[in-house]
């Protein structure tokens, strides 16, 4: 993932590999916005208290940095569960305006459609964009500890599969900043849900002076690897939305309260 210093509001982008001259995808930042403390400045989401008006204004903004249309954007509502919802071409421009119309369950949305863009708002919880060149499906996760232990960014494989006939072999994945094994400490709730729910996740609990820190990126990194995808195929991004809270919405290094950076992506 590297700065794009050319578009009109700071943006990061994923290190494609060739063959995806199709796909339009961003990872935004939390500067270049006119949203005021706790939410600046470009927080894109409408579950934090931010004004609506503010937020709708920077999604016009992001949108025009990258070229699309505002009321393509596809919306999910993000209840931190492993719930995948195939967008269709009538679901275009569900949520870009309202949170009423948004995917009230999901947590990752798929589409085969060109022409609309598929966004996961994140501040700490590492978005996700997965990427099939040869069927041409796009799809994007919202991958926080809970959805993680739920296997939500497994199922968005699955799903595409079923749905577009999508092989694991081919995908390509882009794991966006989220909080890192720098900063995660977690305590016994989340390290029983590991257990129980998700033991492949052990691997990534670290110990350090007594407190329990968890690898979030790495395990989304293993989860991808268990559903099929080849290593050589997975990108992470280095950034840590809690040390890097300065250019990130981090929920932990804000306190709670705070906006939503977004990953981005559609098909041209
Ligand atoms: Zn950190």
């Amino acid at each position: 993932m590297h700065p794009d210093t050319s578009s009109s509001v700071p943006l990061y982008r994923f290190d494609l590999p060739a063959g995806f001259s199709d796909i339009v995808h961003a990872v935004t930042t939390r500067t270049g916005g006119a949203g005021r403390a706790p939410f600046d400045s470009l927080n894109l989401s409408m579950h934090v208290g931010d004004d609506p008006q503010i937020v709708l204004h920077n999604r016009a903004i992001t949108a025009a940095a990258l070229w699309i249309d505002p009321a393509g954007l596809v919306v999910a509502r993000q209840p931190h569960g492993d719930l995948v919802a195939v967008v269709r071409r009538e679901d275009r421009g569900r949520g870009a305006f309202a949170t009423e119309t948004e995917f009230q369950d999901a947590d990752a949305l798929i589409t085969g459609e060109r022409g609309l863009t598929l966004i996961c708002f994140s501040a700490d919880c590492p978005p996700v964009l997965v990427l099939d060149p040869a069927r041409n499906a796009i799809g994007v996760a919202h991958s926080g500890w809970r959805g993680t232990v739920a296997g939500v960014v497994g199922n968005t494989v699955r799903c595409m599969e079923s749905e577009y006939g999508s092989s694991p072999a081919d995908l390509v994945a882009c794991i966006g900043p989220g909080i890192g094994v720098c900063c995660f400490e977690v305590g016994p709730v989340v390290s029983r849900a590991i257990d129980e729910r998700m033991p492949l996740m052990r691997q990534c609990v670290e110990l350090r002076d007594e407190r329990t820190f968890l690898d979030l990126p790495g395990a989304i990194r293993l989860q991808l690897l268990d559903a099929g995808l080849a290593e050589c195929n997975i990108e992470t991004s280095c950034l840590c939305t809690s040390c890097r809270n300065d250019e990130f919405f981090s929920y932990r290094a804000d306190g709670g309260t705070t906006g939503r950076f977004a990953a981005v992506v559609g098909m041209r």
